[in-house]
């Protein structure tokens, strides 16, 4: 799955919009104190452009899944016993 899948397949639950505005935002991890920590989840947000239902997704499952699609296939080596 990438951005520019997930902008084609976008559909708006509530109605069937299918327009997003996408926009990305970090968003600052909450640790059990209230000293703010430095890393930051970043999170993609597709708002329906038609009544602004969001959906939000986490870039960094995003960027992961689109590593392992641009990575060129390993070639595999088989050997067939008969
Ligand atoms: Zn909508």
């Amino acid at each position: 799955m990438n951005i520019e899948s997930l902008k084609e397949t976008f559909q708006c639950p509530k109605c069937k919009g299918k327009h997003p505005l996408i926009t990305e935002h970090a968003i600052p991890r909450s640790g059990p104190g209230k000293i703010p920590l430095p890393i930051l989840d970043r999170y993609l947000f597709f708002s329906c452009s038609l009544c602004g239902y969001t959906e939000t997704y986490n870039l960094k499952i995003i960027e992961r899944a689109e590593e392992k699609v641009t990575k060129p296939v390993a070639q595999e080596v088989r050997h067939r016993g008969g």
